[in-house]
């Protein structure tokens, strides 16, 4: 909504009144945010920032796509969670979703509790104006480079590892993300968030110049950076802007290729970074969450949501945490073997 003038002062008084007044948004541009549409994928340490970001600064409709519940060990650097959504075991969306509307209740916020594959990027990504990386792995960056690119949608990739951050505007015509990483490398060859930890600040700083950056692309301005990749280190205070070329044969801007796209969803399992959990994709049709709640409540303490069940198992099943939700996926916590998990999966569902 426009913001109303102030009979006394003649100064504009709403919600983003401060913002109204400069001179790179003006009534215009605010009203270009509020009819703006965007996708967060992954709601972790950037994407619940970029929410935060955007949401307060007016962005009329926000889709946040996240396929997991909110930690204890999250909250030093996630900050629109509360310990109490920690203790509730609440999915990041949907309590990020009543963090901003509580913010601002104008805000429609659709909270989409899925992991994003191959096999529904295009549908979760349906719609948008702009798609903003929140997500902590490669392969789902990769697969949202695949969809931006072939639907010419702009993308930020947005990245933090222990005290450095990186991000990159990729708009059509400017180089995408695999003219700057040309192949997800093998796995354990990165630090991880994981391996070498995460520190609060660059987070901040690196989702500041993402938010910036998405904020102009909504805006129209003509001075985005595209094709440039910012580098900050959150402990030295530095931001260092690296210019990126176009690859003549990169596969997927160039050659238009989507090979991330049109592989199949990986029907592996999936080590949790930052989780110590493992993620089992659905194995069959939705599950009927009731009904399994009632069969595991000899296994141990079972609590239900409309997203999901949690078990706290007992001893038979090593005290181990399980997640099962709505559609399918089973999060079991307190390893990090899959094939732990998969038995545990085959005790609880049978398959
Ligand atoms: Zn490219």
């Amino acid at each position: 909504m426009a913001p109303q003038p102030d009979a006394a002062s003649g100064t504009p008084t709403g919600r983003h009144a401060r913002q109204v007044r400069l001179p790179q948004i003006g009534e215009a541009g605010q009203q270009r945010l509020a009819d703006a549409h965007v996708a967060i994928v992954g709601i972790g340490a950037t994407g619940s920032h970029l929410a935060e970001l955007l949401g307060r600064a007016g962005v009329g409709r926000l889709r946040l796509i996240d396929r997991d519940i909110v930690e204890p060990s999250n909250l030093q650097r996630q900050t629109l969670f509360t310990d109490r959504d920690a203790r509730d075991v609440r999915p990041k969306a949907v309590a990020a979703a009543e963090a901003l509307n509580a913010v601002d209740p104008d805000l429609r916020v659709e909270a989409l509790v899925t992991d994003l594959t191959p096999d529904n990027a295009e549908r979760l990504l349906d719609g948008v104006d702009l798609v903003l990386d929140g997500t902590d792995n490669l392969p789902t960056r990769f697969v949202l480079n695949d969809v931006c690119v072939r639907e010419r949608l702009p993308f930020v990739y947005v990245g933090v590892v222990g005290v450095e951050g990186q991000c990159l505007v990729i708009v059509p015509g400017f180089p995408c993300l695999r003219c700057y990483i040309p192949e997800p490398p093998p796995p354990g060859s990165l630090p991880t968030c994981d391996t070498a930890g995460v520190f609060g600040p660059a987070v901040t700083l690196i989702t500041s110049l993402a938010a910036a950056e998405a904020l102009k692309l909504l805006l129209g301005a003509d001075d985005v950076r595209a094709g440039e990749v910012a580098v900050v280190d959150g402990w030295r205070g530095e931001v260092r802007h690296l210019t990126l070329r176009r690859e003549p044969d990169c596969p997927c801007c160039v050659a238009g290729e989507q090979t991330f796209l049109e592989a199949s969803a990986a029907a592996e399992p999936t080590v949790l970074c930052g989780r110590d959990a493992v993620q089992l994709p659905a194995t069959a049709g939705p599950p009927q969450l009731d009904r399994l709640a009632e069969q595991w409540r000899d296994q141990g303490q079972v609590r239900t949501s409309p997203q999901m069940v949690r078990l706290d198992a007992g001893p038979d099943l090593g005290n181990r945490r399980v997640l099962l939700f709505a559609d399918g996926r089973m999060i079991v916590g307190d390893t990090d073997d899959p094939a732990e998990a998969r038995s545990i999966r085959a005790r609880l569902l049978g398959h």
